[in-house]
Protein backbone atom coordinates (compact mmCIF):
# COMPACT_ATOMS: atom_id res chain seq x y z
CA UNK A 1 0.00 0.00 0.00
CA UNK A 2 3.01 2.47 -0.89
CA UNK A 3 1.64 6.19 -2.15
CA UNK A 4 2.27 6.45 -5.73
CA UNK A 5 4.59 9.11 -5.14
CA UNK A 6 6.81 7.61 -2.45
CA UNK A 7 7.11 5.08 -5.15
CA UNK A 8 8.72 7.93 -8.03
CA UNK A 9 10.80 9.72 -5.67
CA UNK A 10 12.54 6.66 -4.92
CA UNK A 11 13.78 5.62 -8.40
CA UNK A 12 14.47 9.42 -9.24
CA UNK A 13 16.85 9.34 -6.59
CA UNK A 14 19.05 6.48 -8.08
CA UNK A 15 18.98 8.06 -11.80
CA UNK A 16 21.90 10.04 -11.22
CA UNK A 17 24.31 7.23 -10.72
CA UNK A 18 22.77 5.08 -13.22
CA UNK A 19 22.83 7.76 -15.84
CA UNK A 20 24.27 10.98 -17.17
CA UNK A 21 22.03 13.45 -15.54
CA UNK A 22 24.25 14.42 -12.54
CA UNK A 23 26.78 15.22 -14.64
CA UNK A 24 24.39 17.44 -16.31
CA UNK A 25 23.06 19.79 -13.16
CA UNK A 26 26.72 19.27 -12.17
CA UNK A 27 27.64 21.31 -15.45
CA UNK A 28 24.76 23.51 -15.77
CA UNK A 29 25.48 25.06 -11.58
CA UNK A 30 28.89 26.35 -12.20
CA UNK A 31 27.79 28.14 -15.92
CA UNK A 32 28.24 31.71 -15.13
CA UNK A 33 24.90 33.50 -15.57
CA UNK A 34 24.71 37.00 -17.16
CA UNK A 35 21.72 39.18 -16.32
CA UNK A 36 20.19 42.06 -18.41
CA UNK A 37 17.47 44.33 -17.63
CA UNK A 38 14.32 42.72 -18.39
CA UNK A 39 10.82 43.69 -19.15
CA UNK A 40 8.18 42.44 -16.70
CA UNK A 41 4.50 42.18 -15.40
CA UNK A 42 4.17 42.61 -11.65
CA UNK A 43 1.30 42.26 -9.42
CA UNK A 44 -0.04 45.39 -7.83
CA UNK A 45 -1.76 43.89 -5.25
CA UNK A 46 -0.20 43.89 -1.78
CA UNK A 47 1.23 41.05 -0.87
CA UNK A 48 1.23 39.22 -3.99
CA UNK A 49 4.64 39.23 -5.52
CA UNK A 50 3.68 37.25 -8.75
CA UNK A 51 5.41 38.74 -11.75
CA UNK A 52 6.26 37.10 -15.20
CA UNK A 53 8.34 38.33 -17.87
CA UNK A 54 6.91 40.22 -20.81
CA UNK A 55 7.86 37.81 -23.51
CA UNK A 56 4.72 37.19 -24.75
CA UNK A 57 3.72 40.19 -26.15
CA UNK A 58 0.39 41.08 -24.43
CA UNK A 59 -1.74 43.29 -25.85
CA UNK A 60 -2.65 44.92 -23.00
CA UNK A 61 -2.07 44.48 -19.41
CA UNK A 62 -2.43 40.54 -18.15
CA UNK A 63 -4.25 39.84 -14.98
CA UNK A 64 -2.80 38.23 -12.12
CA UNK A 65 -2.90 34.58 -12.80
CA UNK A 66 -3.37 33.87 -9.33
CA UNK A 67 -5.13 36.55 -7.90
CA UNK A 68 -6.86 38.45 -11.30
CA UNK A 69 -5.09 41.61 -9.78
CA UNK A 70 -4.17 44.31 -12.32
CA UNK A 71 -0.76 44.27 -13.69
CA UNK A 72 1.50 46.45 -14.38
CA UNK A 73 4.44 46.81 -16.44
CA UNK A 74 8.21 47.12 -14.65
CA UNK A 75 11.39 45.97 -15.54
CA UNK A 76 14.14 43.44 -12.74
CA UNK A 77 17.37 42.21 -13.47
CA UNK A 78 17.23 38.94 -14.78
CA UNK A 79 19.57 36.62 -16.16
CA UNK A 80 19.69 36.54 -19.97
CA UNK A 81 16.84 33.62 -21.32
CA UNK A 82 19.28 31.37 -23.73
CA UNK A 83 16.78 31.39 -26.76
CA UNK A 84 16.68 28.07 -28.11
CA UNK A 85 13.88 28.27 -30.31
CA UNK A 86 15.25 30.24 -33.49
CA UNK A 87 14.00 30.27 -36.28
CA UNK A 88 15.13 32.12 -39.76
CA UNK A 89 11.80 33.64 -40.83
ZN1 LIG B 1 -1.41 38.73 -7.83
Amino acid sequence: MLPHTLIEVTSFGRMPREGGVHMYFSKKAVVPVEEEETDVWTCSTDGCTCWMRDNFSFEKSPTCPFCQGEMTKDTRMLPVLMNHSKRNS
